[in-house]
């Protein structure tokens, strides 16, 4: 049998290691901290920092190849992986994701639309770049972000240097506030030989910066569909990309705009798991261990809902629901703001 190593131990790594164990795989998973969610299911578990080149070679060592579940690995434990095994998806992906501004020209020299954005390096740039971007605006780090962590929105009359020292000096850029109608994002899969699979878009709704709900079908025209497909085959393929990845759009007048793609299986394509003959974490699995793409195919509707906090504590209620599937991540403490769950509500198709 083979071993996939998973680098992460929350719940997308959770999920990947339980996908691996139907196929007949094993998981080993490595993370700083213990018994995180993906520890609780894995095979094994390797717990040591990142910087740990002894534990880094083990680890290699005892898995086939390697992959991950969030992109802010170091570099230097990704080369230290890189002399024993594959990782996939591979470096590339993860040095122009780990980044905003690189990942930004990335898109912009494929030929595909983002927000306007300026590289920020202090208060005479963020002036500059105000100036010519405009107000209301978005000063993003371009490392480390996520669910809406690291930025500050700039509106109309905002002092600009309020939202630079919110961001404690981290490097930054700033973005045009892109008018979109909605959010969609597309949840695509590259095969070792090439062969490229996307699902159905969703449509995501967000709070607080924080991914709350995934619908599909999402609200897009038959053009706006293969748009969405087309442009998220042609990261992968420009990626050489082995592995799932998560493209996010916003929808406007004007076209599909890239916001940002996360180089791994991603929160707004958990509807696959309860709608799909072949769910997005079997997916990355059976391309990141050589396997034929699995068929992705849609064979319910699907609303995934995030259960945050304390939400989690109506899984009673939502267990006994019909056509609903609940899925916890075995994380002891609800706090504010922290992904416990989710629950997809399904209605077969016709
Ligand atoms: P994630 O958890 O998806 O990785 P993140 O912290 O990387 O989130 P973004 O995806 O950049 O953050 O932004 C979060 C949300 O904020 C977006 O989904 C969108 O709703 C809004 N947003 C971000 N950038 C812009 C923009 N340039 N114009 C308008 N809205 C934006
Ligand atoms: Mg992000
Ligand atoms: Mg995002």
């Amino acid at each position: 049998g083979s071993t996939i190593g998973i680098l992460g131990g929350g719940q997308l790594g959770r999920m990947l290691a339980l996908a691996a164990a139907r196929l007949g795989l094993r998981a080993h998973v490595y993370d700083p901290a213990p018994d995180g969610p993906a520890q609780q299911v894995c095979a094994a578990a390797t717990i040591a920092a990142w910087d740990d080149v002894e534990a880094l070679d083990r680890f290699a060592q005892a898995v086939d190849v390697v992959t991950y579940e969030f992109e802010n690995i170091p570099t230097a434990a990704l080369d230290r992986l890189e002399g024993h095994r594959p990782i996939r998806p591979g470096r590339r992906a993860l040095a122009v994701s780990q980044d905003r501004l690189t990942e930004k020209r990335f898109l912009n020299d494929l030929g595909l639309a983002t927000a306007p954005f300026r590289d920020v390096t202090g208060q005479d740039d963020l002036a500059a770049a105000l100036k010519e971007i405009g107000a209301p605006a978005i000063l993003k780090t371009r490392r480390f972000g996520y669910d809406g962590k690291g930025q500050a929105r700039i509106m109309p009359g905002d002092d600009a240097g309020a939202a630079l020292e919110s961001l404690k000096g981290a490097p930054a850029i700033l973005e045009g506030f892109v008018d979109f109608s909605h959010e969609v994002s597309v949840i695509g899969a590259r095969g070792l030989g090439g062969q490229v699979a996307c699902f159905d878009p969703g449509e995501n709704l967000h709070e607080d910066g924080i991914l709350r709900t995934t619908t599909v079908p999402a609200r897009l025209s038959t053009a706006q569909r293969t748009d969405a497909v087309l442009l998220a085959a042609r990261i992968l393929n420009a990626l050489d990309y082995v592995g799932v990845i998560g493209v996010e759009l916003f929808v406007t007048r004007a076209g599909l705009v890239v916001n940002e793609i996360a180089p791994r299986v991603h929160n707004s394509g958990h509807w696959t798991q309860n709608a799909c003959v072949v769910d997005q974490f079997e997916q990355h699995v059976r391309a990141v261990a050589g396997w034929p793409l699995g068929d992705g195919t849609r064979h319910a509707d699907a609303v995934m809902e995030n259960l945050i906090g304390h939400d989690a504590n109506q899984w009673p209620d939502l267990a006994a629901t019909p056509g609903s599937a609940v899925h916890l991540y075995g994380k002891a403490e609800a706090r504010d703001g922290r992904k416990m769950g989710h629950v997809n509500r399904v209605t077969p198709l016709r």
